[in-house]
Order: structure tokens, then sequence, then C-alpha cells
């Protein structure tokens, strides 16, 4: 049987109005070509949200965050609530992100309040993890992963972990095939065996491209992709999805 397969789009903070615009136009416009075992999601920077919902509203995209509060409301000046994410029909959260942990000094302990409030109010958190280039090359990145599995998820039902080793974000570097199922399998087991959640879905994050989907879907069993740099252009996007419908 198909599994369900997930491939996120993060734009970041990329994009005027106008080319997100036409960048979700001629992803609508193909959208024929994906198979119904294929999950589309678009996560654009907070200001396009409004008006990527409106674009998408009569397709089966959807739409995600790539941040929220662990609060509901109240004075946290330049945060933005999930209620607000959810009346423009928001579904996803992005949560962890090595930019924000860098830039934003988040630890694992405030990652885990935001995916708990994101999850008792429905929304469905996509956590990022990853390791340094260092720690890969100490052999230390299993325990690192451990610890920020450990400290930044809740115990829940079911989660969407992103693997994005922080090396490979943007530098066209990806890990070898094996060392993603080795990763896949260590943070299934984990969360499985030592947090008893219910459902795990594994994606790969990290200099995603059309080139090199193939043999990752092939030989890492990822449950879909978190997509940067690629994903920003329809062409390349559109090619990458259609890659997946054939697993
Ligand atoms: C990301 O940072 O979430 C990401 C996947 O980036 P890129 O694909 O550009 O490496």
């Amino acid at each position: 049987m198909t599994q369900n397969k997930l491939i996120v789009s993060n734009w970041k903070m990329n994009l005027k109005l106008s080319d997100s615009r036409i960048l979700v136009k001629k992803i609508i416009k193909s959208s024929k070509i994906i198979k119904p075992h294929i999950k589309k999601i678009i996560c654009p920077q907070f200001l396009l949200i409004p008006h990527i919902s409106d674009l998408i509203k009569k397709t089966k995209i959807c739409l995600g965050s790539q941040n929220c509060h662990y609060q509901e409301s109240g004075a946290f000046t330049g945060e933005s609530s999930i209620e607000l994410l959810k009346k423009f029909k928001c579904k996803y959260v992005i949560l962890g992100h090595s930019e924000r942990r860098k830039y934003n000094a988040e630890t694992n302990s405030m990652i885990l309040k935001k995916i708990q409030t994101a999850f008792n109010h429905g929304l469905k958190p996509i956590v990022c993890i990853g390791e340094t280039i260092n720690l890969r090359k100490k052999n230390k990145y299993l325990e690192f992963l451990e610890t920020q599995l450990h400290g930044s998820v809740p115990n829940m039902e079911e989660i969407i972990i992103a693997y994005e080793p922080i090396w490979s974000i943007g530098s066209g570097l990806i890990p070898s095939f094996s060392d993603i199922l080795e990763i896949n399998n260590f943070v299934k087991k984990y969360l499985y065996e030592r947090k008893q959640l219910k459902k795990v879905s594994f994606l790969y994050g990290g200099s995603v491209s059309s080139k090199n989907i193939k043999g990752i879907i092939e030989n890492s069993d990822i449950d879909g992709a978190l997509i940067g740099g690629s994903s920003l252009n329809a062409e390349e996007i559109l090619k990458i999805v259609s890659i997946f419908n054939f697993y």
C-alpha cells in the first residue's frame, strides 16, 4: 500500500507578495499531477499567510506557519497567535527550526511548550532537529539528537519530525542515504519506545533538490521532505512532487 507522504515548503523570509502569488498559481495549475497520497504543505512568512490562504482555499494544498507562540495571547510583542493562524486555515506549524534556535535563542523547553500548545489547539507540529558538522565529525550526533528529542517532544499521540542537519541546510551537501536511514530508525525507535508515541512521521530536510530526492526516497524510507531553497522555484518543486508521486 502507498504510504502518505508530506512535502513541506519552507519559504523562510523569502518572496514578495507578487512572487508568492505567481509561485502558488503555478503550483495550483499543476496540482492535478499531485497524487492523493501526497500532502503538499506551504509554509510562508506570517504576512503572506492570509493571501496564500485565499489563493489555495479551493485546492487540496495545505497551509502551515513557520512559528507560533506558546501562549494564546498577551504581551508578546512581535509574535503571532495560534488563534489567528487557525483563522487563516493553517493546519501545520514548523517548530524548532535551527535558524530559530540560533537567531531567536529558542531552547528545547520553549519548543516543548510550543509543540504542546499547537497540538492542544489542533495545529500539527513539524518539529526540526539536527546536528552541527562538529558533532557529526566527533561522532556525537546521536547523543545530541536524543537530547533534542528528550527535551522538546512532549507526551502526545503523534508527531512529524524533520531531520535537518545544520551543515546541510542551504549548503548543497546532504548526508549519505544510509546516514539518513540511521537517523530515521533512531528517531522512530526513541519516540515509540521512550515516549510512547503512536505515530511518528520522519521527514528529511537540507538541500533537497529534484536531483537528489529520488535516491533519498528509495534508500532512506522517509515519509516526506522539508524543502527550503528548492521550494521557491515552481519548476523545481513540481519536479520534486512528480518524483514523490511514484512512491
Ligand atoms: C530548511 O532550512 O528548512 C531547508 C530545508 O533549507 P534548504 O532546503 O534550503 O537546505
